[in-house]
């Protein structure tokens, strides 16, 4: 039997407000443990909850960004569970009324098409803080300082159907929310978190089958990875005639595996009900149409935009806008140029694989945006040929520095002297003479004979346009 996958994703996102959702302590990541906390965060009795209204307005930043219906009045809610590193003994949440519903956002198929996955509502809520264990002298430690940092879920339709499309999903999501800068997407920090949802079912038929929740996927490629396996491990109960059971289940990286965490009969009631301490939420017309007047270009527009305007191709422009920080960067390095179609090129060959050799981000980059712009006006101009500039490009990677000053020093200015050139192509013709007979009794591939010559002898400072019609000329 042909089995469809249903997969839908859970994703917690951190907002980057500088303080807590309820209190007013830091959110500043990797401070001395428990620096961050107060009594409202620690749970201490008597204390109030006071919402932070920059965490509502990057919800709602989120929300638009997601093509979401905002509620006008949304509610919080204890979602009750006892574990240390949540003092209070419950985590404020949204559940039944949350701020946003019903969005959704386009991914690009394998196929090159576009995929709308719905999202079925996004809710604000406070994270748990962290358990450290530390088996070599049987304790745990905890550490309060994430305890009460703004969280958004945002909560897909069960419309994806391949781990490429999760992933696709997911990369698209991540990209929106550090487009409107909401959320600073460090996974590894956990900022941007994620659980799946999988199960499988006959083709062709209506009703979904058992899930299974993935949990502890940091990394986009472990998310496809864990989507992978568990399609093949449900793949093979249901052949085997065997049911899915529901259940939560762990990736374990290191061995490539999902492994039971909880099953059904183990998950928690957790019993919600509406925050007493809290009045319900209000987002009125002019709240919204305040944060759509500040909303920066999202994903799709500046791919249009880097279609229409720098004629790129659609490919290019995927990739080019896929993460703001490298749209940033081409924009600025292609500003100066009439022709931005090269610049494009170069980014995404050279800077794309300079980074992907040294496993860096775009914001480590040793050559700035400014920096590589001066590097594509000094080809555009002729003053250095495309070989020349690979060259200079790796000194930059090496020496951070000013391209224009790795010319000066090594002297590599591109000899573009008419006079200059002739005399070079001359001196090659006349000491190849039997090339030169061969190529006039019809042998043009030897074209590119003479070419080499002439490169090597003006060590590659020589435009090849320039080159080319004069050896043609005197050939
Ligand atoms: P819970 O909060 O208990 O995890 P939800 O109903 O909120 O349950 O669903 C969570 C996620 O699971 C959503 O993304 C939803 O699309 C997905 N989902 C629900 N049912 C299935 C199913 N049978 N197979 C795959 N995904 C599912
Ligand atoms: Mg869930
Ligand atoms: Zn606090």
């Amino acid at each position: 039997m042909q089995f469809e996958p249903v997969i839908g994703l859970e994703v917690h996102a951190q907002l980057k407000t500088l303080s807590k959702i309820f209190c007013g302590c830091s959110t500043q990541f990797g401070s001395p443990p428990n620096a961050n906390t107060c009594p409202v965060c620690t749970g201490m009795p008597g204390v109030l909850p006071v919402l932070n209204k920059h965490a509502v307005t990057f919800a709602i930043r989120a929300a638009l960004a997601t093509q979401c219906r905002i509620n006008q009045e949304s509610r919080f809610d204890r979602k009750n569970y006892f574990y240390p590193d949540l003092p209070k003994g419950y985590q404020i949440s949204q559940y039944a009324l949350p701020i946003a519903e019903h969005g959704f956002l386009e991914i690009e198929t394998k196929a090159g098409g576009n995929k709308t996955i719905g999202i079925t509502r996004i809710h604000m809520e406070e994270d748990a803080g962290k358990l450290i264990h530390d088996p070599a002298r049987a304790r745990s430690m905890v550490d309060l300082n994430r305890t009460g940092v703004p969280l958004i879920e945002i909560v897909s339709e069960p419309d994806i159907r391949t781990a490429r499309e999760a992933g696709a999903y997911l990369r698209k999501l991540h990209a929106i929310l550090k487009y409107i800068d909401v959320c600073d997407g460090n996974m590894e920090e956990g900022s941007f978190r994620c659980d799946a949802n999988i199960s499988l079912r006959p083709k062709g038929q209506k009703e979904f089958g058992i899930r299974s929740e993935l949990k502890n996927l940091n990394s986009f490629k472990n998310v496809e990875k864990a989507i992978l396996y568990e399609i093949e491990r449900q793949t093979y109960i249901l052949e085997e005639g065997k049911q899915v059971i529901q259940e939560t289940r762990l990736w374990d990286p290191s061995r490539n595996k999902t492994t039971s965490m909880r099953s059904k009969e183990e998950a928690h009631d957790y019993r919600y009900f509406p925050d007493p301490d809290l009045v319900p939420l209000i987002v009125d017309d002019h709240w919204i149409q305040e944060v759509k007047k500040d909303m920066p270009e999202l994903p799709d527009a500046k791919k249009s935009r880097f279609i229409q305007d720098y004629k790129l191709s659609e490919y290019d422009a995927e990739v080019l806008t896929s993460s703001i920080d490298l749209a940033d960067f081409f924009e600025t390095a292609a500003r100066p140029l009439k022709d931005k179609k090269p610049a494009a090129n170069w980014v995404m060959t050279n800077i794309l694989g300079m980074l992907n050799n040294k496993g860096i981000s775009i914001l480590e980059s040793p050559v700035t945006a400014i920096a590589f712009s001066k590097l594509l006006t000094l080809v555009e101009k002729g003053k250095i040929n495309a070989n020349t500039a690979k060259t200079i490009f790796e000194e930059m990677v090496e020496t951070k520095k000013d391209p224009e000053i790795i010319v000066k020093e090594k002297g590599l200015e591109q000899v573009s002297n008419l006079s200059e050139l002739e005399t070079m192509v001359m001196a090659v013709i006349d000491k190849n003479p039997d090339e030169v007979a061969l190529y006039r009794d019809g042998k043009t591939r030897l074209f590119s004979f003479f070419m080499g010559k002439i490169m090597k002898e003006t060590l590659g400072k020589a435009d090849p346009e320039i080159i080319t019609t004069i050896l043609k000329s005197k050939l």
